[in-house]
C-alpha cells in the first residue's frame, strides 16, 4: 500500500484539529465558551514557536482558564532552585501583551523585572511576549546567569529550554497544571523528562508536553537539537544522554560508555535508595570564540541535569569532567531532591527563603561525588587524597570562620554570596570529617551515606523537614559528639582541625615540595598581563608563589620591566620563558621591576623552583584500628 504523505498529513492534521476542537475547545476557541472554565479547572496552555524565530527571540503565548478576580499578577522567576543566585529571568521577556476575549489589547503594569499586573483580569484571554536568550548575553552582564540554568535560542540549530526562562505563572496559581506546546523545526528533536501528550498535538509539527504544576515546568528542561542521543539502563533507571556539539566533535555514542560505567558505580554505592525511573543528561557543548555559554558546570533536577562544557576540551578531560559533574548532579536525587526543608518544597520563585543546610545540599552531594569513586574503584587511594588536598587548598580562598548555616540562609547577599563556592570545598570537607566521626563512633559501620539513607526513608520527595529542627534530629539519630561537631563547625565559627580527623583513620597531613617551572606551574602561570595597563607583565595575586619568586624577592603585584637586560613585553617574555627551561639552579638573574611607583632591582641565583603544599599520607606502623576504620570509610 502506498499513501501520499502530504495528503495523509493534511487529513491527519484535520482529524486532529477536529478532535482537538471537540476535546480541548476550552483552550483553543477563545470565545464566549472560555469564560465558563475557570483557571483552576483547566491546564494553562503555554505555546512556544521555535520555527518563526525573530531577531534571536522566541514568541510565547500563555493561555489560562478564566480568572474570577479583578487583578492578577503574572510572574517569571527571579531565582530557581539549585542556583542560589538572583537572576531575574523576567529581564529576558519583551513586548508582553495581554489580550481580552475580543482580541483587544489590555492594560498591563510592569511592577518589577519579573512581574506584570493585569487589572480587569476577568476579561483576560491570553498573554503573548517575546523571549531573548541568556547564552548570547552572558558577556554583557555583570553577573551572568549560570549557563546550565540559562537559555539558548539558535535558530534552526539548537534551543536550550530551561523553561523558567520562557514560561511564567500567575500569582496564586502555581499548582495549576500546564500543557506546553512547542512548534519545532522538522529536523530538531526534543530530549526531556517531561511526558509527551501525543493526542493533544495540534499537528505533527508540534510537540505537546504536560506538567502537573509549575514546579514541574521548571524541573524538566528540554533540549532541542539534531538527534545525537544514546540511552542505557542502570538497573531499573532508563538513562538518556543527549549531546549538542556545534561542530560535530562529540557524539553521544562516544561518551556513553564512561557515563554508563560511572552511573552503574553510583547505583551500587547508593544501594536501595529510592530513585527516579528515568534520568536525562542534556549536554550542551559551547564554543569559546563566539558569544556562547561560558558558565561551565551543571544544574540538578529530579529526573535530569543540564551540563554545559566547552566543545574544545579533549575527550579524556571531557569524560573526567562529565564523571565528576554528572555524578554530583545525579547524587542530588538524595539531597536536596529527597531530603529538603520546607523552604525548598514550597519554593518562592520571586522571594525565595533560603534553607540553612547548604552543608548538606551541596556539601554532602560533592563529598559523595568523590567518595563513590574511591569506594567503587573508579579512582585509587592516592587520587582520592589528591582531591581532598585540592579541596583543602581551594577552601583557603574563603572565610573559614563563617558559620555555614548563617551563610546558607543568607546566600543571596554579601558577604555570603561570594563565599558560595566554598560549599563545594569546605562543604565537602565538613562531610568528610562528619563521616569519619560517625564511622569512629559506630565501629566503622555507619557513616554519612547511612545517615542520608535513614533521612530519605523518613522524609523523601514529598515530605520536607523543619529547617530549625533538622540538626537536632540528626544528633538524635547519631551520637552526642555529633552535637558538638555541628555546634562548632557548621552552626559555629570554629575552623575544622582536619589533622584530628585524618589521625582517626591513620592519615597525616604533611608539607611536601613539588617542582614547578620558573614562570609556570604546569599550565598555570605565576605572572599575568594587564591589558588595561599597556600590557604590563605583573606577578599574580592570591596564589601561592614558587620558591624562585619568593627567594629572589618578587611580590604579588610587582610589574616586571626588565630581565637580564631585556625589556619585558609579551613577546620578549615568551622567549625568556622558553629559555628558562634550560636554566640550572646556579643560573644568575637580574630583574628590574616597579612596585607601586618605586623602581627595584633584584639579583641572585634562580635556584630550583618548588611549591610547598599539603599532602595527605598514610601513617605507617599505627594500630590496626586506624587502618580498619580507614578501610570501612573508603570501602576498601
Ligand atoms: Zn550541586
Amino acid at each position: 500500500m502506498s499513501v501520499n504523505d502530504s495528503v495523509f498529513n493534511e487529513l491527519n492534521f484535520m482529524r486532529k484539529v477536529l478532535v482537538l476542537l471537540v476535546v480541548l475547545g476550552a483552550f483553543w476557541a477563545c470565545g464566549t465558551g472560555k469564560s465558563l472554565v475557570t483557571i483552576d479547572k483547566v491546564p494553562i496552555v503555554a505555546s512556544l514557536d521555535l520555527v518563526n524565530v525573530k531577531n534571536d527571540k522566541v514568541e510565547v503565548s500563555i493561555d489560562p482558564g478564566a480568572f474570577l478576580s479583578d487583578m492578577v499578577s503574572f510572574k517569571i522567576p527571579k531565582t530557581v532552585p539549585g542556583t542560589y543566585s538572583s537572576d531575574n529571568y523576567g529581564a529576558y521577556v519583551q513586548d508582553l501583551v495581554a489580550l481580552d476575549y475580543s482580541g483587544r489589547v489590555m492594560e498591563v503594569v510592569k511592577v518589577d523585572a519579573n512581574s506584570w499586573d493585569i487589572s480587569n483580569a476577568k476579561r483576560l484571554d491570553k498573554l503573548t511576549y517575546w523571549v531573548n536568550d541568556t547564552f548570547d548575553t552572558e558577556n554583557d552582564m555583570e553577573v551572568p546567569v549560570f549557563s546550565p540554568a540559562g537559555t539558548n535560542i539558535l535558530e534552526g540549530k539548537n534551543f536550550m529550554l530551561n523553561l523558567h526562562g520562557f514560561i511564567g505563572y500567575f500569582d496564586g496559581y502555581k499548582e495549576v497544571p500546564y500543557t506546553i506546546l512547542v512548534r519545532k523545526p522538522a529536523d530538531l528533536a526534543a530530549t526531556t523528562t517531561l511526558p509527551q501528550e501525543v493526542d493533544r498535538k495540534p499537528d505533527p509539527a508540534w510537540d505537546s508536553f504536560v506538567a502537573k504544576r509549575y514546579f514541574e515546568v521548571i524541573d524538566n528542561p528540554i533540549l532541542y537539537a539534531r538527534p545525537n542521543v544514546e540511552t542505557f539502563a542502570i538497573n531499573d533507571i532508563q538513562v538518556t544522554l543527549s549531546v549538542y556539539s556545534p561542530n560535530g566533535v562529540y557524539k553521544a555514542a562516544g561518551l556513553k560508555d564512561r557515563m554508563e560505567e560511572m552511573m552503574t558505580a553510583q547505583k551500587v554505592f547508593l544501594g536501595d535508595v529510592d530513585s527516579t525511573k528515568e534520568y536525562a543528561i542534556l549536554l550542551y557543548l559551547s564554543e569559546l570564540d563566539t558569544p556562547d555559554a561560558q558558565g561551565f558546570g551543571a544544574l540538578e533536577h529530579h529526573t535530569s541535569t543540564v551540563v554545559v562544557l566547552p566543545e574544545a576540551m579533549s575527550k579524556e578531560r571531557l569524560e573526567q569532567v562529565m564523571v565528576d559533574v554528572v555524578s554530583h548532579e545525579f547524587f542530588h536525587i538524595v539531597t536536596p531532591l529527597s531530603i529538603h526543608s520546607k523552604e525548598i518544597q514550597f519554593f518562592d520563585f520571586n522571594d525565595p527563603k533560603m534553607s540553612k543546610h547548604l552543608w548538606m545540599y551541596e556539601g554532602t552531594t560533592e563529598y559523595f561525588a568523590n567518595l563513590f569513586q574511591i569506594q567503587q574503584g573508579l579512582i585509587n587511594e592516592a587520587e582520592f587524597y589528591d582531591r581532598i588536598k585540592d579541596k583543602l587548598a581551594n577552601a583557603e580562598a574563603y572565610d573559614d570562620k563563617m558559620s555555614f548555616t548563617i551563610m546558607s540562609e543568607n546566600i543571596l547577599e554579601e558577604p555570603y554570596a561570594s563565599n558560595y563556592q566554598n560549599v563545594y570545598e569546605k562543604g565537602a570537607l565538613i562531610n568528610m570529617a562528619l563521616d569519619i566521626l560517625i564511622r569512629e563512633k559506630s565501629n566503622g559501620e555507619k557513616g554519612v551515606l547511612w545517615l542520608m539513607k535513614e533521612l530519605s526513608k523518613q522524609y523523601g520527595k514529598e515530605i520536607p523537614f523543619e529547617d530549625d529542627l533538622f540538626i537536632d534530629e540528626i544528633v538524635a539519630m547519631t551520637y552526642p559528639e555529633v552535637r558538638a561537631f555541628f555546634d562548632d563547625h557548621v552552626i559555629g565559627k570554629v575552623p575544622l582541625d582536619y589533622a584530628r580527623y585524618f589521625a582517626k583513620v591513620g592519615l597525616a597531613m604533611v608539607k611536601a615540595e613539588r617542582q614547578t617551572g620558573y614562570f609556570l606551574d604546569g599550565e598555570n602561570p605565576f605572572i599575568d598581563v594587564d591589558v588595561a595597563n599597556d600590557n604590563a607583565i605583573f606577578v599574580r595575586e592570591n596564589i601561592p608563589l614558587n620558591s624562585f619568586f619568593v627567594n629572589i624577592g618578587l611580590q604579588a603585584g610587582d610589574i616586571i620591566k626588565n630581565i637580564n637586560g631585556t625589556d619585558i613585553s609579551l613577546e620578549s617574555l615568551r622567549s625568556i620563558i622558553a629559555s628558562s627551561y634550560g636554566w640550572s639552579p646556579d643560573t644568575k638573574i637580574k630583574i628590574e621591576l616597579l612596585r607601586n611607583v618605586e623602581g627595584i632591582v633584584l639579583e641572585g641565583k634562580v635556584g630550583l623552583p618548588v611549591l610547598l603544599e599539603n599532602k595527605i599520607v598514610v601513617v605507617e606502623g599505627v594500630s590496626n584500628d586506624f587502618s580498619e576504620l580507614r578501610s570501612a570509610w573508603l570501602g576498601q
